[in-house]
C-alpha cells in the first residue's frame, strides 16, 4: 500500500532527523512517480503527498494535464523535474514545473531564463552537481558550481535556490555518505542558505542526516516499500 509506504518513509526521515538533532520540518518528501500511472499518483495524494518528481518532461505534461482536470486539489500539487533536461522541452518544462533539480549548465540556465520571461515567471532551479566520478552521471563539477551560480545571477528570471546530486549505487548506503556530505560542504562555502536535494530510496537516510531537505523517494514509495 502506498499509504503504508509513505507513513514508513516519513517515520524514517523523523528518525533520521533525530538522530543528527536536525528539524523533521526542513525536510520535503518528493514522491517521483515516473512510469507512475495517474491512479497510483492519487492514492500517494490521498496519502498526503504534495510533491511529484518527473524525469521526462513529455510525460509529466500529460499527468499535469490529467490531473488538472480531475479535483484533486490541483493548485496544491507541485511539480519537479529531476531527470536530465534539454533545451527543446525547456519551454513545456517551465510552464508546468514549480522546481528544476537539474540544471546542469549555464546555456540550460540562459534557455530557461529565456522561456521563463516569455510567461512572465520566475522559474526555481537547483544546479545538479556531480559528486562522485561515475562517467554515466550528470551534473556541474563542484570546483565549477560557483561560478556558474554567480554568472547565473544575472538571470533575471531564474531563481537558484540550491544543489542537487544523485549519489551513485553502492551495496551499503553509508558509502553514500562522502558524496552527500561533499554537497553539504559546497553549500556552505557557495550560501548556506541554499536547500540540498539529495537522498533516494536506498539512501534517503543517510542523505537526511547529512542535511538534505528534499528527498526524491520513487520506488519506496510506489513499488515494495522499505
Ligand atoms: C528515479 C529517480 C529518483 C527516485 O529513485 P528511487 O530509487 O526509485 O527512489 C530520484 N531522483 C532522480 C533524479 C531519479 O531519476
Amino acid at each position: 500500500m502506498i499509504k503504508d509506504n509513505v507513513l514508513e518513509a516519513r517515520r524514517r526521515i523523523q528518525a533520521a532527523c533525530l538522530r543528527v538533532k536536525l528539524d523533521p520540518a526542513a525536510v520535503k518528501l518528493v514522491a517521483v512517480s515516473k512510469n507512475r500511472s495517474i491512479e497510483q499518483i492519487k492514492e500517494a495524494i490521498f496519502a498526503g503527498i504534495t510533491d511529484f518528481g518527473e524525469n521526462r518532461v513529455k510525460e509529466a505534461v500529460v499527468k499535469h494535464r490529467e490531473l488538472s482536470a480531475t479535483s484533486h486539489q490541483p493548485l496544491a500539487i507541485k511539480w519537479h523535474m529531476v531527470g536530465h533536461l534539454q533545451a527543446n522541452k525547456v519551454k513545456e518544462a517551465v510552464r508546468i514545473f514549480d522546481l528544476i533539480h537539474s540544471v546542469d549548465s549555464l546555456r540550460l540556465i540562459e534557455e530557461i531564463d529565456k522561456q521563463a520571461a516569455r510567461i512572465n515567471k520566475i522559474q526555481d532551479i537547483l544546479v545538479e552537481v556531480k559528486t562522485s566520478p561515475e562517467a554515466t552521471k550528470s551534473g556541474i563539477e563542484p570546483l565549477q558550481a560557483a561560478g556558474v551560480i554567480k554568472a547565473a545571477a544575472k538571470f533575471k528570471n531564474v531563481n537558484v535556490q540550491g544543489l542537487m546530486t544523485i549519489a551513485p549505487a553502492v551495496d551499503n548506503p553509508e558509502e553514500a555518505r562522502k558524496y552527500f556530505r561533499e554537497l553539504s560542504q559546497l553549500r556552505g562555502k557557495i550560501d548556506p542558505s541554499f536547500i540540498l536535494s539529495m537522498g533516494m530510496s536506498d539512501d534517503f537516510e543517510i542523505a537526511v542526516e547529512e542535511g538534505s531537505n528534499v528527498i526524491r523517494i520513487g520506488r519506496a514509495i510506489f513499488q515494495g516499500g522499505l
